[in-house]
């Protein structure tokens, strides 16, 4: 309540026989006087009337307090209401939450920047390529799967390691990719240390290879081989039937079967995509005589329907990439920033950040300016220190600011134990 008001109402209840506007004079039926205190009665309960210069350090104690722990809006609101009253108290409260500095840093950054499709490239052009595991350990010292997936065919080249350092890597993309389906232009990998190393960014710069690098905030580009990943592990368990160590045996039937079956995104087989016939699997050599005829004109015709059969993959992937942009795009929910924008930096420690306790976001920062790939030059807003990094609009979101956040406030309420309870109320200092 305004400071001028209440002691409006405390001069009708202490003076009742001096002269008072009639207005005032209505309002104060509703309050009393106790200790010079205004109290009034809310949902049947007497409750204290809170002064406008008193709110701030109320809420203080009603949800910073180490005894009152950050909860949200709504336990705060029932929590005050329970001793309190002030009108629009709920507008109040919401408020002050969200200028809550530690509070705002739990959040994570929102999503603010559109999806930037990969632009699909032909037969074995794009390979993302990434690791599985620690997994079990096999007979043959085999700890991690390496996994490589083409972005137009799908096909999967997959190899057991015993270690995932930089030189496994590289082996593997020279023997399985370069030696087999030829020097792709682009490799989309994550930032793993196995990824980003001389060695590996040789054997690009070598091969004309363009590396694409996803972070952990933005996944979006590798998603396709993480959800192979999955299947492959799961074709995998279901293979093994809990002869765990024997795993790495198991690949290469498991790869080939995925590499024979129609995957859902080009409803093709990578292996027709990939030869233009398909392959004879144990079911064929089984229980059909022969494999495909093998005469001139038998070939041409399947060479001819094998490239409008490529032509009409690559139209179905750009539809499927114009369908998920915009399903992305429709959950932007700020941004694009702007100069001047106070935001946080949303950067949970890596790996099992949930053990952590430090907060998740780090700031406040100042927006300097934005690049046409929707990354930002960030400046420390107490420190005025410029991050040298471009950071990705992903990992930002909007800061409430708040001048006192900072202070503990001075206690400005008397400590009444008759009436308030010691959780709402800090003891008195000093
Ligand atoms: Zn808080």
């Amino acid at each position: 309540m305004n400071n001028e008001q209440y002691q409006q109402i405390v001069n009708v209840l202490s003076y009742p026989a001096q002269r008072h506007p009639v207005r005032i004079r209505r309002q104060a039926q509703e309050y009393e006087l106790e200790n010079d205190m205004l109290m009034r009665i809310w949902k049947n309960e007497w409750k204290t009337v809170i002064k406008r210069d008193q709110m701030n350090d109320l809420l203080y104690y009603v949800h910073n307090h180490p005894m009152a722990g950050h909860f949200g809006k709504e336990r705060t609101l029932m929590k005050l209401q329970e001793s309190f009253w002030w009108p629009r108290m709920e507008d109040d409260v919401n408020r002050y939450i969200d200028k809550c500095e530690n509070c705002q840093r739990e959040k994570k950054a929102k999503r603010s920047e559109p999806l930037r499709p990969i632009p699909i490239t032909g037969l074995f052009e794009h390979w993302g390529i990434d690791l599985v595991g620690p997994v079990n350990t096999s007979k043959n010292g085999h700890t991690y799967m390496i996994v490589a997936i083409d972005y137009f065919s799908k096909w999967a080249e997959v190899a057991a390691l015993s270690t995932k350092d930089a030189s496994s890597v590289v082996a593997f993309v020279t023997r399985r990719i370069i030696c087999r389906h030829g020097i792709p232009s682009e490799i989309t990998t994550d930032n793993g240390a196995e990824f980003v190393n001389s060695q590996f960014e040789s054997l690009c710069k070598k091969n004309r290879i363009k590396q694409i690098k996803t972070t952990p905030y933005h996944p979006q580009g590798n998603g396709l081989v993480e959800r192979y990943n999955q299947t492959l592990v799961r074709t995998l368990r279901k293979i093994l039937d809990g002869g765990l160590t024997e795993w790495d045996n198991f690949i290469a039937p498991a790869t080939f079967a995925y590499n024979t079956s129609v995957q859902s995104s080009t409803k093709s087989t990578p292996y027709y995509l990939a030869y233009g016939k398909e392959a004879r699997t144990p079911d064929k050599a089984l229980y059909t005589d022969k494999g495909s005829p093998d005469d001139i004109e038998y070939r041409i015709g399947q060479i001819i329907s094998l490239n409008s059969d490529r032509q009409r993959v690559s139209k179905r992937l750009v539809q499927q990439q114009i369908r998920q942009k915009r399903h992305y795009d429709a959950k932007i929910q700020e941004g694009p920033y702007r100069p001047g924008d106070i935001v946080w930096l949303d950067q949970p420690a890596e790996g099992q950040w949930q053990e952590k306790l430090e907060l998740r976001a780090y700031g406040p920062y100042e927006i300097v300016r934005r690049n046409r790939n929707g990354k930002y030059k960030i400046r420390h807003k107490n420190t005025g220190n410029t991050v040298d990094k471009w950071i990705h609009g992903d990992k930002l979101f909007k800061a409430v600011e708040d001048s006192w956040w900072k202070n503990e406030p001075v206690v400005a309420i008397e400590y009444d134990p008759e009436r308030h309870k010691p959780y709402d109320f800090p003891p008195l200092q000093g």
